[in-house]
């Protein structure tokens, strides 16, 4: 009867107000759960998953890669750019698009290697809109050297 929603519909997917969804369950409503009960016919790669690390903005350019026990994984320091400034860039972690005014080139350390390795990664300089777009730790695990579950 109804095809599948549009892509971004789980971005503003919310338990609905008058049903009851929550009540059966007596727990709060993960971002996936609204999905899947909402959303049956989403596809897997649009629904969000039980993320294991944060990303968080800790001043100076810099972000804070933390697992779930809240410890630190890795540590991005913004690279400055060079190049056409107009250029789009597309963030690895929520795979939106824009210009470097929205956009950061962001480098790890990689452990062990002393300053001389680093991995880049382009991402969001809105954390806080990027971390709410984000729907895997792909990225994530590509820059530690980690496999996905
Ligand atoms: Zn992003």
């Amino acid at each position: 009867m109804s095809g599948p929603p549009p892509d971004d519909a789980h971005h503003d997917a919310q338990p609905d107000p008058h049903g009851d969804p929550a009540g059966s369950q007596g727990a709060a409503w993960t971002d996936r759960d609204i999905v899947l009960e909402y959303f049956p016919a989403t596809h897997e790669r649009l629904v969000p998953h039980d993320l294991a690390y944060h990303l968080e903005d800790a001043g100076d350019g810099v972000i804070v890669v933390r697992d779930r026990e809240g410890e630190e994984a890795a540590r991005l320091t913004v690279v400055t750019p060079h190049g056409n400034p107009t250029g789009e860039l597309c963030c690895d972690l929520c795979q939106r698009t824009g210009t470097r005014r929205y956009l950061g080139l962001y480098r790890a350390e990689l452990p062990g290697s002393a300053g001389r390795r680093y991995r880049y990664l382009t991402a969001c300089r809105d954390r806080r809109s990027c971390e709410a777009r984000r729907l895997d730790d792909d990225a994530i695990h590509t820059l530690l050297g980690t496999t996905a579950r």
